[in-house]
């Protein structure tokens, strides 16, 4: 017989334990350990991480085909003033650059925490949710979309699909994305790099962006403004914008 089929063989143990089997039934989730630190790419470490970069790059692709197919649509205002760009900047490098940088390198190891076992697997059901919303706010709000405060010529005010029950289906989207991420990497400054700063984005940008919006579409956003809510569907119809 094969020495591959001789149960009485002594085993020989391993000197790394199996991270990826051990994980799933873990009580804590934590993507470090003391036999993973020796490693470089702590991507290939877990398989919640490997999770959280399928969606990053299902959410990136959403994005990039979109913004491609808007490049052409000429704008009729611009409202890119020195508070929107400092937005701009905060937001899209941390969101982008903390994530990978955890992933790729062992800089950030330094702020990895516990999660209960059950957050990786929260945190794909409203990942999967936010990539959902995300391509369908993209789909219905169209040529009309732009990623800072901008009218196009031909701009449509978009009431329908996703947009029919709340105004920013969008940024809604991202919350999910930002707490998803939150969920799926144990990293104080990874997990949370997108849902922070977003926040702060949202509650200077929203009031900014309906008022642009009411300049331009007048009573007919003033009017979808009353039947809607900004993140959550409108429980009480409001009878003043
Ligand atoms: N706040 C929205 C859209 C984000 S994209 C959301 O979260 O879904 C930002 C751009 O979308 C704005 O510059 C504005 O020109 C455009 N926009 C926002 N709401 C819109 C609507 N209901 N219809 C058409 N365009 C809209």
């Amino acid at each position: 017989m094969s020495q591959v089929c001789n149960h009485d063989t002594e085993e020989i143990p391993t000197a790394v334990p199996p991270l990826v089997a051990d994980d799933f039934s873990d009580a804590t989730y934590t993507v470090q350990d003391e036999s993973a630190r020796n490693s470089i790419m702590n991507l290939i470490k877990h398989p919640w991480t490997i999770v959280f970069f399928v969606g990053f790059i299902a959410y990136l692709a959403i994005r990039s085909v979109y913004a491609r197919r808007t490049k052409t649509e000429q704008k009729v205002h611009r409202q890119v003033d020195r508070l929107e760009t400092a937005l701009l900047l905060m937001v899209i490098p941390t969101s982008l650059l903390l994530p990978l940088l955890y992933l790729f390198t062992p800089l950030l190891w330094f702020a990895d925490y516990r999660l209960p076992a059950a957050a990786p697997w929260l945190g794909t059901l409203v990942m999967l949710a936010a990539i959902w919303l995300f391509w369908r706010s993209h789909a219905d709000l169209g040529q009309n979309w732009s990623v800072s405060l901008e009218v196009r010529s031909g701009h449509q005010l978009v009431t329908g699909g996703v947009y029919r029950l709340i105004r920013h289906p969008m940024y809604a989207s991202i919350f999910l994305w930002g707490l998803a991420q939150g969920l799926l990497l144990p990293n104080w400054l990874a997990g949370w790099s997108a849902l922070v700063p977003f926040t702060v984005m949202y509650f200077v940008r929203t009031p900014r962006e309906e008022e642009m919006m009411c300049q331009f579409f007048g009573e007919e956003y003033r009017q979808y403004m009353l039947r809607t809510g900004r993140l959550v569907p409108r429980v009480v119809k409001n009878t003043k914008p």
